[in-house]
């Protein structure tokens, strides 16, 4: 390369850099060479570099949205075993992570034990809805509910609750394994009440409706709660028994058992025990 050419490609790289262009800056040189090989005109090779700043760009701002949603570990549809759980309806599930539920703001609600797939499927959503563009949040309800304490007395509940509204998707995970002491069960009704119809939730719970009273204490808040959460919602049972047991169990016995209980309704199972396993 002559000493002009050198020059060009300096100041093209800087230029590049000042409008924020670094895929661009990066594959100038190489996508030139093979535009100049394969007698590609001069848009062509406009048009394939800006598609990769592109797409560098869309994989960057995907990556910075999973970061930022928290997921406690990853985990997708792909690796979902239906067939292990048959009360859970695959169509259902591929359909909600195409995501169209969040833009109508709807809910997702799961219902079921300990170890049958809850946070595997919100997980899952979550991580369908980062990828899709969403800005998405993962919170398991004691967490989020000490937050929301904790900002309250260091007085930065506006802040919080600011990012939270900015939120397409707020996942609610683990409802119920510990009950909200009378402020806790409040603010998690103003998180609720105040995403009605703006951010859709998707809640897991262990508890079926009429013990939700036990966790938010007052018969007219788990009212209110359930009315906002439910009103436009997708209810999925994962009836059964706890994966992880069965998955030991099959280990042992070769697997022979599966897991009973079919369909899917709007209205949860009989109370579903064992609230202490911390999944
Ligand atoms: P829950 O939230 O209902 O307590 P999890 O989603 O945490 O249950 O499931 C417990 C473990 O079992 C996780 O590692 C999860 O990935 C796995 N698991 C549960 N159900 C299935 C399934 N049907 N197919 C594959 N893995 C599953
Ligand atoms: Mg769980």
């Amino acid at each position: 390369m002559n000493k002009i050419a050198t020059k060009q490609v300096v100041l093209l790289h800087h230029h590049l850099a000042a409008l924020r262009l670094p895929t661009m800056g990066s594959e100038c040189e190489k996508i030139a060479h093979r535009a100049a090989a394969d007698n590609a005109d001069h848009l062509a090779f406009l048009l394939q570099l800006t598609e990769l700043e592109l797409l560098e760009r869309e994989r960057r701002a995907a990556e910075r949205r999973l970061k930022a949603a928290r997921l406690p570990v990853m985990k997708s549809l792909e690796t979902f075993d239906f067939a292990a759980r048959p009360s859970v309806n695959k169509p259902m599930l591929t359909q909600l992570a195409r995501c169209e539920f969040i833009d109508a703001r709807e809910n997702v609600l799961f219902v079921g034990n300990p170890g049958t797939g809850k946070s595997h499927l919100a997980i899952s959503l979550a991580a369908a809805a980062c990828a899709k563009g969403y800005r998405v949040r993962f919170h398991r309800v004691t967490e989020l509910v000490t937050y929301l304490i904790e900002a309250r007395d260091e007085r930065t509940l506006v802040g919080l609750r600011s990012r939270l509204g900015k939120l397409d998707l707020l996942v609610l995970d683990e409802f119920g394994y510990v009950p909200a002491s009378k402020v806790g069960a409040e603010m998690l009704f103003d998180v609720i009440s105040t995403a009605y119809e703006r951010t859709s939730l998707i809640v897991t719970t262990n508890l079926p409706f009429e013990s939700w009273t036990e966790v938010l204490g007052s018969e007219r808040l788990t009212g209110a709660t359930l009315d906002r959460l439910t009103h436009r919602c997708q209810i999925i049972e994962t009836k059964g028994e706890s994966y992880r047991l069965r998955d030991a169990k099959a280990r042992l016995t070769k697997g022979q058992d599966g897991p009973s209980g079919k369909g899917s309704s709007s209205v949860p199972e009989a109370p579903v025990e064992g609230g202490a396993e911390n999944s």
